[in-house]
């Protein structure tokens, strides 16, 4: 599963690129890669045409009721294209915006290990075909990842890098019902337990302010992934893009908002229980004004990331703060600094 498609960007530490005095107090997606391959690294999306089993019928159909008619695919993509000139058209734009060095293919619309293994071989190699590509991002959903995909995608990563993305966005089965995920918190926690088994670099997306969620819910989510073995994960709030099933819920008055101070709260609390060294890919979605309507704020998403690190600077604590791991039996416990 991927999220809607201007919460895509590697922007989680866009403002690293700012002269700040101080490090971040968290680990970014940025400075991870840039650990990892010694140079600066961004991903390139690309979309292949897949579909996804929440829409098709074979889970269900209409898709999760945040999610809009590209699947989560960027808009800088021209899908008519193969992958080979995705891949040139998305990595000269985006080392001329951003003065990337090296690049990571990204499958990112709709659930991109829909497939069968065969296709995706091909695909997959066909993302590594770019002199500056050194390895691929795969979005997906839990109930996509059989074993002998997972042991696909384990064979690119012993080959090169391979980062799964597997969307949870809650750990509770009412909220994914209510959103329309068509499948379990069992499936995901399953799904990442078989790809570490495979030593694959699994990463996930949450959401804050789903239906009906209360933060102590929200905690919770955060508290279960990071006790899950997972490698990263993008947070961010919840969106209404326009077209989509949340988008009647919000015009009929069905569906209340985060307010950014409350969203900046949440964030703070959740970067203290995850483990110092997971990979933060993002904190804040944004969008652009034809495709997301609401909350506001996210059309100002430098500014709430530097509130987010503000709190946390205010509160003298950083990611990890209360992520404690007992060593003698492998439990997660939290402390308070
Ligand atoms: S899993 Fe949900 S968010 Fe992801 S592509 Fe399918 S419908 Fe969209």
């Amino acid at each position: 599963m991927k999220v809607p498609t201007s919460c895509t960007s590697d922007s989680a530490d866009k403002i690293a690129a700012k002269p700040v005095a101080e490090p971040l107090p968290y680990r970014s997606f940025n400075s991870y890669l840039g650990e990892r391959f010694g140079a600066k690294v961004y991903r390139v999306p690309i979309d292949v045409g897949f579909d996804c089993p929440n829409r098709d019928g074979v889970r269900a159909f209409g898709g999760c009721t945040f999610c809009d008619e590209r699947g989560s695919g960027a808009p800088t993509i021209d899908t008519a294209l193969d992958v080979k000139s995705q891949l040139i058209t998305g990595v000269e734009r985006i080392r001329r915006r951003y003065g990337a060095e090296k690049f990571l293919a990204y499958f990112q619309a709709f659930s991109n290990t829909y497939a069968p293994e065969g296709i995706l071989r091909v695909l997959y190699e066909s993302g590594l075909q770019h002199p500056d590509v050194v390895g691929l991002c795969v979005g997906t959903r839990p109930d996509c990842v059989p074993d002998n995909v997972l042991d696909l995608l384990a064979e690119f990563h012993r080959k090169s890098f391979m980062w799964l993305e597997m969307g949870l966005q809650s750990a509770h089965n009412r909220t994914l019902d209510l959103i329309n995920r068509a499948h379990t918190a069992e499936e995901f926690f399953d799904a990442v337990k078989r790809a570490k088994q495979r030593d694959i670099p699994a990463a996930t997306h949450l959401i804050f302010g789903l239906p009906e969620e209360t933060p102590e819910m929200m905690m919770e989510t955060v508290r279960r992934v990071a006790r899950s073995g997972v490698d990263g994960v993008k947070i961010h709030q919840l969106c209404v893009y326009k077209g989509t099933p949340m988008e009647v819920d919000y015009r009929l008055g069905k569906l209340p908002l985060l307010d950014e101070d409350v969203y900046v709260q949440l964030v703070a609390d959740a970067l203290e229980l995850l483990p110092p060294e997971m990979v933060i890919m993002r904190l804040v979605a944004e969008g652009k004004r034809d495709e997301l309507l609401v909350p506001e704020w996210s059309f100002e998403k430098s500014r709430i990331m530097e509130k987010i690190v503000a709190e946390m600077r205010r509160r003298g604590t950083r990611q990890g703060s209360r992520f404690v791991v007992r060593e003698s039996v492998g439990e997660c416990v939290e402390s308070r600094v």
